[in-house]
């Protein structure tokens, strides 16, 4: 049994289905918990400049996690500082004989848990997997022999078999006495609800969309139509509260399972099982190549031949190219904080193969903006695009009109989303910042 204790939150904001927090409550006397801002890749800019959508969804996580943790006796103690930052201060402050957190793909948080470790040799760290469906434990290989294809990888894990979610602690120890716990929600921008997105933060609205979208049979059709680009029942959309970690993987699983037992399974069910496959090979990757995720040439050798030109990345990022599918998914995008995945794909292929930029400013832009940000899903899935990450066929260059074409055939996403027509120009100014003749006036020349 420990005296005081710390619980480190990060992408596992709930009381279901967390290991982690069910141990903390078992071994300590007192506890606290806390939750630091999130670290950003080395691409990407400070937290703050994260778009109000993402902070949105993470704040009201944040608040319904820190009423869950009222209901248990606890508070939620938000810190600004980088998490290495925050444990010092308490453990300098406390008697702190141990620490829990859950085991997480982002090498930043990994780094610091690696860092607090090494310094405070004399406090026990406790670390358990929550987030994959499959328990690292439960791979019959190490994790330098991830395959390098998702291919591969899924024939291997398929027979694993997935544990059952746990029920949330009954009760939690008590903060410290002399442990002041501060309005964090003063640390956030005062928002006006953003009244186009359909998505709520938080566990109960997490749990509460599960059992909806199962409800209505979506399930059974979902290989179909999970290709949509708008609308809110063409796939799961358990992205956002999976990301943040209001649902847990194994959650949606035995929701899937007991929909295939008592409603139907079939080739659809199974797919939404193959795609949280997905999910967790990415996590493996991220926790295989570590800092890689975040390089240039990725887990290839070869430097791709993209560069950055800050014209086109600003038109990209505006919705503003000559490319009306492309412009109709970037302003779903900034306005709502969520892309389908087709959506994602299509302007991702265009940020590197029409525009010719460097892939990683593109990751980075979503993880600004997207309301699902996942370290190890988006940097993953970008290399993939990229060529510089786990696809075997080492290139994917979407054709957009082709595309236009089957997802969008009679333009009303376009329309409903202004994406525009072909006409925007790509470039007004050459590599040396000189005007391109052909866009200036003809009596200026
Ligand atoms: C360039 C790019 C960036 C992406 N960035 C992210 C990200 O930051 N966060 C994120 O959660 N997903 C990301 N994805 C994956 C995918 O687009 C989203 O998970 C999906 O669109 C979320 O919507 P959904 O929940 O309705 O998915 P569904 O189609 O209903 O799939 C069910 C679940 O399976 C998982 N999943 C589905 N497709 C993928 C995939 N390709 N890779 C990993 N997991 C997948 C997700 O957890 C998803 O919630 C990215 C994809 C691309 C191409």
């Amino acid at each position: 049994m420990h005296n005081i204790g710390i619980f480190w939150f990060n992408t596992d904001l709930r009381v279901l289905d967390n290991p982690a927090l069910m141990q903390a409550s078992q071994e300590v006397d007192r506890l606290i918990c806390i939750y630091c801002l999130p670290p950003s890749s080395p691409v990407g800019r400070a937290p703050n400049s994260l778009s109000d959508n993402r902070l949105q969804f993470l704040q009201e996580s944040l608040a319904e996690l820190d009423h869950s943790l009222g209901q248990l006796g606890q508070r939620l103690k938000v810190m600004y500082e980088p998490a290495l930052e925050a444990i010092a201060q308490l453990i300098a402050r406390h008697n702190i004989d141990a620490v829990y957190s859950s085991s997480a793909a982002d090498y930043y948080i990994n780094e610091s848990w690696r860092l607090l470790k090494q310094r405070y040799s004399m406090i026990t760290f406790s670390q358990t997997g929550s987030c994959s469906l499959i328990n690292p434990a439960q791979l019959s290989f190490p994790l330098d022999k991830l395959p390098e294809s998702f291919s591969k990888f899924r024939r291997k894990v398929e027979s694993v078999e997935i544990s059952n979610p746990i029920a949330a602690p009954k009760s939690l120890p008590q903060p410290p006495a002399m442990d002041r716990v501060s309005e964090w929600q003063s640390l956030f921008p005062v928002f006006s609800r953003n009244p186009i997105t359909p998505f709520r933060g938080g566990e109960s609205h997490g749990i509460g969309h599960l059992q909806r979208y199962f409800s209505r049979n979506l399930a059974s059709s979902y290989k179909e139509t999970r290709n949509g680009l708008d609308g809110m029942d063409y796939s799961t959309k358990f992205s956002p509260w999976l990301a943040n970690g209001n649902l847990s993987a194994r959650t949606i699983m035995s929701a899937l399972t007991g929909y295939e037992r008592s409603i139907e399974k079939n080739e659809s069910t199974y797919w939404i099982y193959f795609e949280l496959l997905w999910r967790d090979y990415f996590y493996f990757y991220a926790l295989k190549h570590g800092v890689r995720l975040f390089s240039f040439t990725g887990i290839k050798q070869n430097r791709p031949s993209t560069s950055f030109y800050a014209e086109r990345y600003q038109k990209w990022c505006q919705g503003n190219t000559p490319y009306p599918i492309v412009n109709a998914c970037m302003h779903q995008l900034n306005r709502t904080g969520y892309l389908s995945n087709r959506g994602r794909q299509l302007v991702a292929s265009c940020f590197v193969h029409e525009l010719n930029l460097d892939w990683r400013f593109g990751a980075s832009y979503f993880e600004q903006q997207l309301i699902d940000y996942d370290v190890a899903s988006n940097w993953g899935n970008w290399q993939y695009l990229a060529g510089v990450g786990s696809d075997p066929r080492g290139h994917r260059r979407f054709d957009l009109i082709k595309q236009t074409k089957i997802y969008d055939p009679s333009h009303t996403f376009i329309q409903k989303w202004a994406g525009g027509d072909c006409s925007a120009v790509l470039d007004s100014v050459d590599a040396a910042d000189w005007p391109m003749l052909d866009t200036c006036a003809a009596d200026d020349i």
